[in-house]
């Protein structure tokens, strides 16, 4: 076994605390990985407090993981030890159902999560990326572009896949009006992308206070939602709206701001279920869609066309001491634009 040190929710109302456990034994298709970052995506606080009603305990969050490959085992043919590598949302998959012979891991009946999953021998609890290594097979081990910042590319490995597939998926591009509801980790990648891929694109933000930001990202637009009217003075503009807010909120006036045939695509994953107007979707036919991360190939495909448009995360660094902290600050919406775990500060 490879002992591992990081920080850990023991329940699901303990704040993070220091925690150390053990990796299993590298076998000869895994690559160890130093981690270096680890990006704060707002998945490990739904997750670290139960809100999905899925998590077990002690848990290890952290899936947006860049750091260097320390070994490799025997048959690993694509990585050498000094690679500068990521790790996202998922470990490993079953390799053979219709989802993962298309490249398409994220849609896989049993992957293997990155952290509050269980390996693949089906009993061992997987632990994430708040932590110093970790062992990962290298089919699922990404590789960095030299072009991009370990600590600015690390919430690439879920902010940026999980935006940048259903902008591919839904043809966002010249021509396309395009939506991000919540400036946010998600949000802000939404928008650094769709603005790359040449499309027309709006932010939708539930306060004035990141016009400034949302416009420098790269956004040709920016709505207050706070504002009553604003809404109702979009109906009908949208052809693609990716929906990345984490709270609960009615989003039937948001809805109406999509064109005839126009998609909602949520990406953000509150607690309760829906309630949507029928009313709206039939009149209009409109769609509303749900989107997870992406497959390790559209991955690498992500990685290497954000290294190709000079596209990396803002972030803000932490010390793994301050992640309770930094938790507090991501509830208040007060992130620009991720919180990235400096695991140097690894005591
Ligand atoms: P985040 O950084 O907290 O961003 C969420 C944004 O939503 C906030 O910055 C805020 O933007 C907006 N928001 C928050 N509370 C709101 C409220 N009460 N009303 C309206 N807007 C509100 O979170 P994130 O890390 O980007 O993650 C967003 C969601 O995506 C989470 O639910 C997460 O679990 C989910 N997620 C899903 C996937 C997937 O595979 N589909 C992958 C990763 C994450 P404004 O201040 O601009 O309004
Ligand atoms: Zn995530
Ligand atoms: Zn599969």
């Amino acid at each position: 076994m490879i002992p591992s040190r990081g920080y850990a929710a023991l329940h699901s109302k303990a704040p993070l605390t220091a925690h150390t456990f053990q990796r299993r034994d590298p076998g000869p298709h895994d690559v160890v990985i130093d981690i270096h970052f680890c990006g704060i995506c707002h998945s490990d606080i739904h997750q670290a407090r139960n809100e999905w009603d899925t998590s077990t305990f002690p848990m290890v969050p952290g899936h947006e993981i860049a750091g260097v490959v320390a070994r490799v085992g025997t048959a690993v043919t694509r990585f050498r030890v000094g690679d500068r590598v990521g790790v996202g949302c998922m470990v490993n998959s079953c390799r053979t159902c219709e989802e993962c012979r298309e490249d398409l891991e994220q849609f896989c009946p049993n992957p293997v999560w990155t952290y509050n999953g269980l390996e693949s021998d089906g009993v061992t609890p997987t632990m994430g990326g708040y932590a110093n290594n970790n062992v990962v097979d290298e089919a699922f081990v990404l590789r960095i572009p030299d072009a991009l910042p370990l600590d600015t590319a690390a919430p690439l490995l879920c902010a940026g896949i999980t935006t940048y597939s259903p902008l591919r998926h839904w043809n966002a591009g010249p021509g396309k009006r395009v939506a991000v509801i919540g400036l946010g980790g998600l949000g802000h990648m939404a928008v650094k992308l769709a603005h790359a891929m040449g499309a027309e694109t709006s932010v939708l933000s539930h306060s004035a206070r990141k016009r400034d930001d949302a416009l420098r990202l790269g956004a040709d637009r920016f709505y207050d939602t706070s504002h009553p009217d604003t809404l109702v003075s979009l109906e009908r503009t949208f052809d693609l709206i990716l929906n990345t807010v984490s709270a609960d909120v009615d989003w039937n006036p948001y809805l109406a701001t999509l064109r005839r045939d126009g998609t909602m695509v949520l990406v953000g994953l509150p607690e309760q279920p829906l309630a949507i107007d029928a009313f709206s979707l039939v009149g209009g036919r409109r769609r509303i869609a749900g989107s997870p991360i992406g497959g390790i190939a559209e991955t690498q495909e992500m990685l290497d066309f954000c290294a190709k448009h000079d596209i990396v995360c803002d972030i803000e660094r932490v010390a793994i001491a301050d992640v309770n902290r930094a938790y507090e600050r991501v509830l208040a919406s007060d992130v620009h634009y991720r919180f990235v775990i400096d695991m140097a500060t690894l005591a």
